[in-house]
């Protein structure tokens, strides 16, 4: 079941991976996609979108609960992998944008606000968004941690 709307960001950004259009793309999980954040103010920030525009975690069926967060977890991951940060830090709050997706943040040690919640800059983000080439690069050096990743496991 696809449910979809026009007006929602993350469905248009599902709607331009379908299409192979997305260069912010990762990987797709069987519920959700792994995407490079728009901007790299904390180096390796991602997110996970829900592929189904819903607005509530507890709304999903429980099966589908498990099963994202096992996703979540395999980006995870990959970020951890990848960047060898100090610490995750992991967000879920859809007020801005109501369709299930998570923020994936890695904090580092040289950060001087890294007890701090990860938005305490956040007018600063515009200032670090990347360009599509630069998506994709980083994209490709995630992807090739979590194919490692879910080679081990296999
Ligand atoms: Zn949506």
């Amino acid at each position: 079941m696809e449910e979809q709307h026009d007006a929602c960001p993350i469905c248009n950004q599902i709607s331009l991976w379908r299409k192979g259009e997305n260069s912010y793309f990762i990987h797709e999980f069987k519920n959700s996609i792994f995407v490079v954040g728009n901007h790299q103010f904390h180096k390796g920030y991602s997110l996970v979108f829900l592929k189904n525009h819903v607005r509530e975690l507890h709304e999903l069926p429980q099966p589908v609960q498990a099963e994202l967060f096992h996703e979540l977890m395999i980006a995870a991951g990959a970020i951890a992998a990848t960047f060898q940060p100090w610490k995750l830090n992991y967000a879920c709050y859809g007020n801005v944008v109501p369709h299930i997706h998570w923020h994936i943040i890695p904090r580092y040690e040289s950060d001087p606000d890294r007890l701090q919640n990860p938005w305490v800059h956040s007018s600063e983000f515009d200032k670090h968004l990347i360009n599509q080439r630069a998506a994709q690069d980083l994209a490709d050096r995630i992807r090739q941690q979590l194919h490692m990743l879910l080679g081990r496991r296999a």
